[in-house]
Formats: structure tokens, C-alpha cells, sequence
């Protein structure tokens, strides 16, 4: 399987964020690249660096007020006397609606959904990179590759059309599935990162031609908290084309393997031409965050199940942070995924 990344995507390098209040080192370092990295060679792929796709494919899920906003508002950010380096939001209005606000600060707020997406002079570009890789791994399935891997970091699943949040800021997934929907009439996201893909999910609500599935534990005493709960259905024309499935916190193996499988379920009643996974390593046992207790040989097993859909896969990474088994984690996916295909898509 080909594994697409930029070296440009280790260049964002944020610092701090709160958490329950509290200054914390960002968790979602450059580091995890290296990590990353090494699992996706030590499960045979060979790491490809994508081409330059503009913007076209990232503006065909974001609007252009926040891509602009995205791309100038550091420097913006600057000219404020006494500015923290990184941009960081501290008012947000509690609805939308109204007026766009004019100011660096206001459009901060109006965009961020909370600290832990601090923006530097580097985030635009390695977003921008990072989001290639995925629609690079899109154009590979396009062409007839049976899987790819994009190495996507930052990552996207908490990111909306507009909002930055949860450590991203353009929606890799998002970005994949609507370039496979060039050729594909529907297309999945199945998303098993430990946190809900609000992002995701908010991106495609209202539309029946991608089915967005998550599984993540529970959000009523987690991040994000106001999305993820199982009677988030869609609206509108999408009414019935969104699956959360929420998961007690601690959950292991065995109850993940459940859940997915009424996952796969719908998936399987969508009948979609092609899949992205949005693969988050942090709902494993060993991981910073603690939310869920997935085991290393646990994702291979749930690559296996993903990987009998036999459907046309892009695999974007999601979270997953600073761990001993990171890698090996990645790897366990990774190999699990791609044996177990070869022989479904046979
Ligand atoms: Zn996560």
C-alpha cells in the first residue's frame, strides 16, 4: 500500500493548550510524524510525497471565508500590540448568525472552536500538505490502487466547513471522500478514532450521497462533548445517512468489535462504491488520553473486519498521540488491513 506524506506537514508545531482549564503541552506534536512513519514502513508501504493539488479540493468541503481566514490571519494576528505568537481564540459568539466580525479577534473566536488548534506562521502550509496527502491517496484509489494511506497530519476530523477545532483545521477525510465522490455516487466515512469526527459529520449532515459512521467513547463527559451522541441522525435530505456510536468509557476490544459491526452493518445497507477510514490510534488502551482501552493486536482486528467490506479504501490518519506503541499500533492496522482486503476484494 502507498503512504502518502510532505515533510512540509511536520513544520506546524504548536505549543500549549487548556484542558479542563489548565496550561498543557499541545499533544499533537511532530513527533508523532516519526512515529507514524515508521509504522506505515514497518507494515510494507512505500511513502510516496503527494503533488501540490491547490485549492480546489480543500474549498469543495470549506468555505472561503475560513480558508482565507486560515491562511492570513497569523500574520493578522501579528500586527495586534501584545498578541500571543500563535493565534488563540478568547470570546466566541454563543450562536451563530448575526454579523462576520471584522476583526482578527473576532474572526478568531467566530472560527476556533477552542484552544487546543493554536495557529503559528507554519499551520497554513502544513495543513495545506497535509491535506494533499489525502486527496493524493484519493487520486491513487481513483486509479485503481485497491487501498492508500495518507499520513495526514495536522489532522481533520474535528474541523468543520468553518471551524478549526480539536488540533485541526481542514478536514482531511472530508477532503477524501468528496474527491472520491468524482467517480463514486456514495461513499462511507467510517471514523474510529477515540473522538467523535464532529467535523465530519457537520460537513456531510445534511446529505445522503456520503454515510458518516463514527465510534468513539461517549461525549457526555468527553471531547467534543456537544456532538457524538447516538440520536444525531442527520437533516434534511440526510436524515438516517449519520451513525453514532458511542462507547463507555474504558471500553476494550470486545465492545469496540461490537459496535463496529452494527457500523459495517449500515455501511453494508449504504452499499457505497468506495470508503475512507478515518483512523484515530488513540482509543488505544496505552494512549495519553486514556478514553478507551483498544489493544495493539485489537486494530488489527479491526482493520480485518473494515478490510471484508472490500470496498475501495482511503485510509487517513486521524489522532493517536505520543505512546510506546504508536507505531506498532499503526503497523497493526495497517498489516491487518491489507491482508485481509487482498483477500475480500480478490
Ligand atoms: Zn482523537
Amino acid at each position: 500500500m502507498k503512504a502518502f506524506y510532505a515533510d512540509e506537514q511536520k513544520r506546524h508545531d504548536p505549543k500549549g493548550f487548556l484542558s479542563s482549564g489548565a496550561p498543557k503541552p499541545n499533544p499533537e506534536q511532530p513527533e508523532r510524524v516519526e512515529r507514524l512513519l515508521a509504522g506505515a514502513r514497518a507494515a510494507g508501504c512505500e511513502i510516496v510525497r503527494p503533488r501540490e493539488h491547490g485549492l480546489g479540493p480543500i474549498a469543495a468541503v470549506h468555505t472561503p471565508e475560513y480558508l482565507d481566514f486560515l491562511e492570513h490571519i497569523h500574520a493578522r494576528w501579528q500586527r495586534i500590540a501584545e498578541a500571543s505568537e500563535e493565534v488563540i481564540p478568547n470570546i466566541h459568539p454563543i450562536a451563530r448568525g448575526g454579523s462576520y466580525p471584522a476583526s482578527a479577534v473576532g474572526q478568531a473566536g467566530y472560527h476556533m472552536a477552542d484552544t487546543s488548534c493554536p495557529i503559528s506562521a507554519e499551520t497554513w502550509e502544513s495543513s495545506l500538505w497535509s491535506a494533499w496527502s489525502a486527496v493524493e491517496a484519493a487520486e491513487a484509489v481513483l486509479s485503481g490502487e485497491p487501498a492508500a494511506y495518507a499520513l495526514c497530519r495536522p489532522p481533520g476530523h474535528h474541523a468543520f466547513a468553518d471551524v478549526a477545532g480539536g488540533f485541526c483545521f481542514i478536514n482531511n477525510s472530508a477532503v477524501a471522500a468528496q474527491r472520491l465522490r468524482k467517480t463514486a455516487a456514495r461513499v462511507a466515512i467510517l471514523d474510529v478514532d477515540l473522538h467523535h469526527g464532529n467535523g465530519t459529520q457537520g460537513i456531510f449532515y445534511a446529505r445522503p450521497d456520503v454515510l458518516t459512521v463514527s465510534i468513539h467513547a461517549d461525549p457526555v463527559r468527553f471531547y467534543p462533548f456537544f456532538w457524538g451522541h447516538a440520536d444525531e441522525r442527520g437533516e434534511g435530505p440526510g436524515l438516517g445517512y449519520n451513525l453514532n456510536l458511542p462507547l463507555a468509557r474504558k471500553s476494550a476490544d470486545a465492545e469496540f468489535l461490537a459496535a463496529l459491526d452494527k457500523g459495517l452493518q449500515r455501511i453494508r445497507a449504504f452499499a457505497p462504491e468506495a470508503l475512507v477510514v478515518a483512523l484515530g490510534l488513540d482509543a488505544f488502551e496505552g494512549d495519553p488520553f486514556g478514553g478507551l482501552s483498544v489493544t495493539t493486536q485489537g486494530f488489527a482486528r479491526i482493520a480485518e473486519a473494515v478490510a471484508g467490506l472490500g470496498l475501495p479504501t482511503v485510509i487517513v490518519q486521524e489522532g493517536g498521540y505520543l505512546c510506546d506503541a504508536l507505531s506498532d499500533n499503526l503497523t497493526s492496522f495497517l498489516a491487518g488491513f491489507g491482508g485481509a482486503h487482498r483477500l475480500a476484494a480478490g
